[in-house]
């Protein structure tokens, strides 16, 4: 038999946490095996667990060190005795598996590549699946924006963002965060006369109102609207340099420009 044969279809799923979080679960309803990515509260999953009897949880996926993301990360091993992998450079909670850059890792069956993208913190990490366009990126590419710079630098950040965005158009944002609106209102005021931009603020306006998930995004869509992956373009710059009244910005002053005006919009 191929591997391209015993490849397992996977279902995703959100699971909401907190007031805006999600935790991506990840099913292969055949083996009845689970993963989930960033369990910031164990709740949400336990739940899921004993409402799908004789399901068993494989793997649990980290991000980065922040509470939102980990908080659940010892109650989920406890009792279901999970694999838990995360960054190298960060305190992970009983982390079974340390990554860094480069590392090939296999979950229910699919293998993923680890990116290492600072900026949100130092040792953020990003999980790519090639073949099924899956990128688990969890708070430093958000849909129509980025992760805050709690510890890394613009340029650090802006290094990272540049690398996700030149992943394949069709990839799948599985972000951390449902702040899409906000980010998408933001983005209008960066570039009043984009009209995707505008497109999509409708849209996802509709989808919020109607108490629907805003992801996950794709990388075509994201280099259209998110002005984060935009700040190469003439018209962000444009915009940048008026309201700061600094002229040749290189794009990664841009995205701090963009970032530092996110921060107080
Ligand atoms: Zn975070």
């Amino acid at each position: 038999m191929t591997r391209l044969a015993t490849r397992r279809m996977i279902k995703i799923d959100a699971l909401p946490a907190f007031t805006d979080n999600y935790i991506w679960l990840l099913q292969d309803p055949e083996r009845r095996r689970c993963a989930v990515v960033d369990p910031g509260d164990a709740a949400p999953v336990l739940a899921w667990l004993a409402a799908h009897p004789g399901w068993q949880l494989s793997d649990i996926l980290v991000t980065h060190h922040h509470h939102d993301h980990v908080g659940g990360v010892e109650r989920l091993k406890a009792a279901s005795g999970a694999r838990v992998l995360g960054p190298a450079q960060e305190k992970i909670p009983a982390r079974d598996l340390a990554l860094a850059e480069g590392d090939q890792i296999e979950v229910l069956g699919h293998g993923f590549r680890i990116l290492e993208v600072p900026g949100h913190t130092l040792g953020h990490i990003a999980y790519y699946q090639a073949e099924q366009h899956w990128l688990f990126c969890g708070d430093t590419l958000f849909a129509g924006g980025c992760g805050r710079l709690f510890e890394g630098s613009p340029e650090q950040m802006h290094e990272s963002l540049s690398r996700l965005a030149a992943l394949p158009g069709q990839t799948l944002v599985y972000c951390t965060h449902e702040y899409t609106l906000s980010n998408l209102r933001f983005a209008l005021a960066v570039e009043p006369d984009n009209r995707q931009i505008a497109r999509r603020l409708e849209q996802v306006s509709a989808w919020r109102a109607a108490g629907r998930i805003s992801l996950p995004s794709n990388l075509d869509l994201e280099r259209a609207t998110n002005p984060f992956l935009r700040s190469g373009e003439a018209a962000v710059k444009e915009r940048i340099e008026q309201r700061d009244g600094r002229r040749e910005r290189s794009p990664s002053e841009v995205f701090a420009g963009l970032r530092a005006w996110k921060d107080t919009f």
